[in-house]
């Protein structure tokens, strides 16, 4: 029996690219009139903004997109996947290879010792799931050995996500996820990809970042929680 080398990494946000910023927003809503862009008119883009958020004329914030690397749990997995509009998400296959690297995820604010024990869980299973690959390969075949042997894994083994949003879905995304009704696991990957999208150079998103957040109960459709309550970092369980 090989015996796994696991890996702990925290819940990891990364900003592969990005697309669009307040300008390409004024200009996608200032269609209807004429897109040109004049000094007088980019004065006007941060209370232009601030109007489409506040009325939900949510269209033009459809036009940027924001592209992210995740490696979460699975219960994170779970979440992002719920989220359904104007979202995109590619995740590493279980099934097409095995899952070598044993990353699991413990976490921050358990008890040493039940930390201690997730741990000692998390690498006999991954010892088990390597196991059971190579005990199955020659009956079943390699391909569903890989399929069922995560059976073995649990649910704070970690997968690396490949997601985008537009900037509307992106919003709403937020609203729901780094909000204190939130599972802390997903406030935080929502959370670092917030600062990770306020810190871009430039601030591109400068002006719908701060409508966003003055108006938050109608920039999302079903009025998620403030990010101000966020940052109290109350613990409500969820249903989820
Ligand atoms: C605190 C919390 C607890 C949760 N608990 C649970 C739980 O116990 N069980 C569970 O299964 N899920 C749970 N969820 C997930 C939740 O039900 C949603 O699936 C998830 O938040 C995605 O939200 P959404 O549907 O608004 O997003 P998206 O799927 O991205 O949809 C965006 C918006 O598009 C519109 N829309 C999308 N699809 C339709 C449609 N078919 N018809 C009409 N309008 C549509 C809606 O306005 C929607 O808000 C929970 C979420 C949170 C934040």
């Amino acid at each position: 029996m090989k015996l796994s080398k696991t890996e702990i990494i925290e819940q990891r946000v990364e900003l592969l690219g990005h697309y669009g910023s307040d300008e390409t927003h004024a200009q996608s809503a200032w269609t209807s009139t004429s897109r040109t862009i004049t000094e007088e008119k980019r004065l006007r883009i941060p209370s232009l903004i601030d109007m489409l958020i506040r009325e939900g004329h949510h269209t033009p914030f459809e036009k940027s997109t924001l592209h992210f690397l995740v490696t979460c749990d699975q219960a994170s997995h779970i979440h992002l996947l719920k989220h359904r509009i104007g979202v995109s998400i590619n995740a590493e296959s279980a099934r097409y290879k095995e899952l070598k690297e044993d990353r699991h995820y413990i976490p921050e604010d358990w008890p040493e010792f039940l930390k201690e024990q997730l741990k000692v869980m998390s690498d006999v299973t991954n010892m088990w799931y390597h196991d059971c690959i190579e005990k199955l390969t020659p009956t079943l075949g390699r391909k569903r050995a890989k399929e069922t042997a995560r059976f073995f894994k649990l649910m704070n083994s970690q997968v690396t996500m490949d997601v985008s949003f537009n900037f509307r879905s992106f919003m709403h995304f937020q609203g729901l996820r780094n909000s204190p009704h939130a599972q802390a696991e997903i406030r935080d990957i929502a959370k670092q990809m917030l600062e990770l999208v306020e810190n871009i150079e430039g601030k591109p998103f400068k002006h719908t970042i701060k409508s966003w957040k003055t108006h938050q109960s109608t920039a999302t459709p079903t009025g998620g929680a403030t990010l101000t309550q966020s940052a109290a970092h109350t613990r409500v369980p969820s249903g989820e």
